[in-house]
């Protein structure tokens, strides 16, 4: 009888860990795609004509969506575009960052 319990709860464990190691598996494919998405929610370069140069005195360092790198000529992010973003560079996205009072 209390073989029988051993034997019953551990065959309980192992089908609970198995379900368990199955539903972590079915999950990958799902948190890629989040991964991804996440990632597509950003804008291509081309579709904002991102340049590596200032336009008219803009650049991405005054822009309110830039995500500044280790050192201010390191290349940072952007909130909006993806991939490294030039502290000089430009989109039509360009969103000035708003002028500190004095
Ligand atoms: S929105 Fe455009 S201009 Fe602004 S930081 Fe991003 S890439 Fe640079």
């Amino acid at each position: 009888m209390h073989d029988n319990l051993i034997e019953t709860n551990s065959r309980r464990s192992l089908l609970k860990k198995t379900a368990m190691f199955i539903a972590g598996m079915a999950a990958l494919p799902l948190l890629k795609t989040i991964r991804n998405a996440r990632a597509a929610d950003k804008l291509e370069k081309t579709a904002v004509k991102y340049q590596d140069k200032p336009k008219d005195g803009k650049d991405c360092d005054d822009c309110m969506q830039f995500v500044a790198g280790a050192t201010p000529k390191a290349m940072g992010t952007c909130k909006m575009v993806e991939g490294a973003i030039s502290p000089h560079g430009y989109c039509a996205a360009f969103t000035p960052k708003p002028k500190k009072s004095t």
